[in-house]
């Protein structure tokens, strides 16, 4: 048996790299592969059900790209044999092993929304993974109305997050980048439109006929397909996926929302109630709280009622 990384998935067949010699060839997944035994610690039991943990201890098992593997070198098949434990994983994308998502945002076209990166960060922060906060086109902006759009933006700052500014066209902000993904395991994730594919390309100027090359492959765009690639750069990987189609708050539940909103653990000790939600309760140091930004907070209770709704059909 020999160590591996995936880094390709394409129709049930794997590109995996050794991780000792860097040689890169095709694997499918072994058939016992599908059921792994679990116990009451195993990391694979995250997000299981709750029937799934206490009853199966079985779970059905895909490698995912990112994954450590163990292959078989006898065999001229080289199948995939073993995953080995996963440090965090993503559905969408399906990603292994995640040090970092880079969560891509346009100043405009289209306009910057607090919202959708508050959701962007309580996903991240649930799945466990570093968030960085990238912010394109940051030309279509006038000086002042940059200056404005930092100052505001400093706030995530201040509560901890790393935030870059760039501009792909002229490479603006690029040599920061080129620091955050070395030797790394990068997803890049944000909606259409923000210069996703633009950043990538301009990182990596040959990627744009290796991706035209896999369209070919499968007889479709690449933006509709749904596949999983990673690809090298400077000793790191990067995920190029159609990133966060939808963002699913279906994962959470609303009570445990108020731990990703990092800020609130500072001022939580001063609430009334030990088990405050910062809705309505009496004496919260939270919801009135002017430290925090207002826009917080209302993407906090907007996100609560939304889950809160829902959660009677689980
Ligand atoms: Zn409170």
């Amino acid at each position: 048996m020999k160590k591996a990384k995936i880094i390709k998935l394409i129709g049930g067949l794997y590109s995996i790299v050794d991780l000792q010699t860097n040689e890169i060839f095709d694997s499918r997944a072994s058939g016992k592969l599908r059921y792994v035994r679990l116990d009451e610690d195993s990391h694979y039991n995250v997000q299981k059900t709750h029937r799934t943990k206490l009853d199966k201890k079985i779970v059905t098992l895909s490698p995912k790209v990112g994954d450590i593997v163990l292959y078989d070198d006898s065999d001229e098949n080289r199948p995939i044999q073993e995953i080995l434990p996963r440090k965090n994983e993503l559905t969408r994308p399906d990603v292994a092993n995640v040090d970092q998502i880079l969560l891509l945002f346009s100043t405009k076209e289209p306009n910057f929304s607090f919202n959708l990166l508050d959701q962007f960060l309580v996903l991240v922060e649930k799945a466990r993974i570093k968030p960085i906060i990238v912010i394109s086109k940051k030309d279509l902006l006038t000086d002042s109305e940059l200056e404005t759009f930092k100052k505001t933006l400093n706030y995530y700052e201040q509560i901890g997050y790393e935030i870059h500014y760039v501009n792909s066209h002229e490479k603006i902000g690029f040599d920061v980048l080129k620091t955050i993904f070395k030797d790394k395991v990068s997803v890049v994730a944000g909606q259409t439109g923000v210069g996703k594919s633009t950043l990538i390309n301009a990182l990596m100027p040959d990627l744009n006929l290796k991706t035209q090359e896999i369209s070919d492959a499968l007889g479709r765009g690449r933006h509709t397909t749904r596949h999983t690639e990673l690809f090298f750069y400077r000793g790191g990987l990067i995920a190029d996926t159609p990133g966060f189609s939808k963002l699913e708050f279906n994962i959470l539940n609303a009570s445990e929302l108020k731990d990703y909103f990092i800020e609130f653990n500072k001022y939580k000790d001063f609430c009334r109630f030990k088990d405050c939600n910062h809705i309505h309760e009496p004496g919260c140091n939270i919801k009135d709280n002017e430290e925090i930004l207002p826009s917080r907070i209302e993407n906090y209770h907007k996100f609560y009622e939304e889950i809160d709704s829902k959660k009677e059909i689980y």
